[in-house]
């Protein structure tokens, strides 16, 4: 499932049917607008540099968190103090909306800039971290995507940020491979 962290943590776009191609999104308008939208921020102004600075910070250290918690080990001392310097500096009200789904906790009213966006992320982030199970953090196991996910399956083995995508193409791989080995033998 997509979260506002992990969709803005995969803004680094890595080519999963390449090797190792990336493409930073983060500051393209086209990547920012589809973000916007889809979380309903109305109104943000294009980053200014010093903001598009702290973007990608915190962007860099949700892709190493990620990929700490989702070896299993903890959040540093200085992540922790990191993310709480960013919340501190924002002062963000909560209000219960109303959805299709049903009600919903949202900070999205007063989100005014890009650094009230970096503080939403945060909570975001925070509430998967303490909320939910912090194990379910995935970065997919094509190494060639690198997509982070949160593992919502019942029996928690997902390993590909998707099973038609990136699922399949493994499986392609592993079968070619297996072939030439039959082959060579
Ligand atoms: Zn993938």
């Amino acid at each position: 499932m997509e979260r506002i962290w992990t969709d803005f943590a995969n803004s680094l776009w890595h080519d999963w049917k390449g090797h190792g191609q990336s493409e930073d999104r983060l500051m393209q308008i086209k990547w920012q607008q589809f973000f916007l939208d889809r979380y309903q921020y109305i109104h943000i102004q294009e980053p200014s540099a010093a903001e598009g600075q702290r973007m990608l910070e915190l962007r860099d250290s949700l892709i190493e968190a990620a990929g700490s918690l989702a070896r299993g080990e903890m959040l540093k001392d200085e992540d922790i103090d990191f993310y709480n310097q960013i919340m501190h500096k924002k002062c963000l009200f909560p209000e219960i909306i109303k959805q299709d789904e049903g009600l919903e906790l949202t900070y999205a009213g007063s989100i005014l800039d890009w650094d009230d966006i970096l503080a939403d992320i945060v909570i975001d982030f925070a509430k998967t971290v303490i909320e939910e199970d912090p194990s379910r953090i995935r970065i997919c196991d094509n190494e060639n995507c690198r997509w982070i996910f949160y593992d919502e399956t019942r029996n928690r083995r997902q390993r590909y940020c998707d099973d038609k995508l990136c699922g399949n193409l493994m499986k392609v791989r592993r079968f070619r491979a297996k072939k030439k080995e039959e082959l060579e033998d």
